[in-house]
């Protein structure tokens, strides 16, 4: 079984192909500056054991529909295809990042969805309205084959009341939706079941923490398999510091950038989301250079990284009084997988909880799931490697052969 995963975004479309008997891409590419003059289409065939082969394409496309035409053609074209007709993809998912309190779990695809979906926009407004073009679109190149909505959300979905309300006035849940949502969630799925395959336990049996540090971040504290709480609330805002994103903050900053600043809403939306975080501190959201500074002696870099794991190290002591008892903590995303100092300073002087890493085996380089902490660790620490994509391919399967 073929199954194509899409994520679109404002002006991309990431996609990827698998051949579902071996969980196996067999393409992945993505079409970006979409609507600019300066649009890129890439499109990689891996090899086993070699180099993958590879097209890029550069040339304005025009919108979400020529790009997704092109990737439809690029999938079967005589060089660098991998299928012979596109009748051969036996369901198409698609990455929505807000599902809201409908969406507990993957859906097919109709108009009723569709309809839901645009119900969560005031939610989500940056996301869900491309998630809702690359739908629209892929049902038109790929008539007749199902499409399956896969929700960043729908994973946290079990969070008990007292980890998603926040203290409000009530009727802004009930009437509104306001409430912690929390994102990420295919990849603390993906991570969390890989985890468990790792120890050779049940999901069910087992309690942990999932730490995604990415150039977003957020964390989740997993009970047998189901989160109770995680760091993102009603938008990504919430939680951890990112790369440009402040994360935690109080909320009154608002008032104050408002009022002595002057700022108008749209101002502070962007200070709060495309100005802050690692980037506010010290001029770079790109932890590879934030590290990099910092070796060479810069104090904003410094800084920045402190901060950031002075954070992650809050929430998992947090996240140790929400679970009680932790068997393992994970590291995934781009920085959790290959910064080895940022999950040191996480864990660092957590060995009253349990908690000690190897320092050799966390700076061994590799891309495979791995353990890192130390032998006599009462928390197992590991790093796993996300792959959200396969997770969407794996539910996305589930959904279209029950
Ligand atoms: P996205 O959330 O966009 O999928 P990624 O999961 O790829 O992002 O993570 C991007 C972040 O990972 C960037 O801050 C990047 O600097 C960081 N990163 C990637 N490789 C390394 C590395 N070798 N060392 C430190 N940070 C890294």
């Amino acid at each position: 079984m073929k199954i194509l995963v899409i994520n679109t975004g404002s002006s991309s479309i990431k996609y990827q192909l698998f051949d579902m008997e071996h969980e196996k891409a067999l393409a992945i590419g993505i079409a970006e500056k979409i609507g600019e003059v300066t649009g890129r289409l890439t499109h990689k065939v891996p090899v086993d054991d070699g180099m993958p082969r590879k097209r890029v394409m550069d040339g304005p496309i025009k919108d979400h529909r020529e790009g997704m035409n092109r990737i439809s053609a690029l999938l079967v074209d005589q060089v660098l295809g991998v299928i012979r007709d596109k009748s051969e993809i036996a369901a198409v998912g698609h990455r929505v990042v807000h599902g809201g309190e409908a969406f507990q779990a993957p859906t097919i695809i109709n108009e009723a969805v569709i309809a839901e979906i645009k119900k969560n926009t005031p939610l989500a407004p940056l996301h869900n309205p491309p998630n809702l073009v690359g739908i629209e679109v892929a049902r038109a190149i790929f008539p007749g084959i199902p499409q399956v909505a896969v929700f960043d959300t729908a994973f946290h979905h079990t969070m008990p009341r007292h980890a998603y309300l926040y203290a409000l006035p009530y009727d802004l849940y009930q009437k509104e939706g306001v409430r912690r949502y929390g994102f990420h969630g295919t990849s603390h799925a993906y991570v969390s079941e890989r985890a468990a395959e790792h120890l050779g336990k049940g999901l069910d049996s087992l309690n942990m923490i999932t730490i995604h540090l990415g150039n977003g971040a957020s964390i989740a504290a997993i009970e047998k398999g189901r989160c109770i709480d995680t760091s993102m609330g009603m938008t990504p805002l919430e939680g951890l510091v990112m790369g440009t994103r402040a994360g935690d903050l109080d909320p009154a900053l608002p008032f104050f950038l408002s009022r002595h600043l002057k700022m108008n809403l749209d101002q502070i939306d962007g200070l709060l989301n495309k100005q802050s975080g690692l980037k506010g501190i010290c001029g770079t959201n790109d932890m590879r250079e934030v590290l990099e500074r910092r070796k060479s002696g810069d104090d904003r870099a410094e800084a920045a990284l402190d901060i950031y794991t002075y954070r992650i190290k809050k929430y998992i002591g947090a996240y140790i009084a929400v679970l009680g008892i932790v068997d393992a903590i994970v590291f995934t995303g781009g920085i959790g997988e290959n910064a080895p100092i940022v999950r040191e300073l996480s864990c660092h002087g957590l060995t009253g909880f349990g908690i000690s890493i190897d320092r050799e085996k966390n700076n061994a380089v590799s891309y495979d799931i791995r353990e890192i902490s130390a032998a006599d660790s009462n928390i197992k620490v590991l790093v796993v490697p996300t792959n959200e994509e396969l997770k969407i391919a794996q539910e996305t399967k589930k959904v279209v052969t029950f």
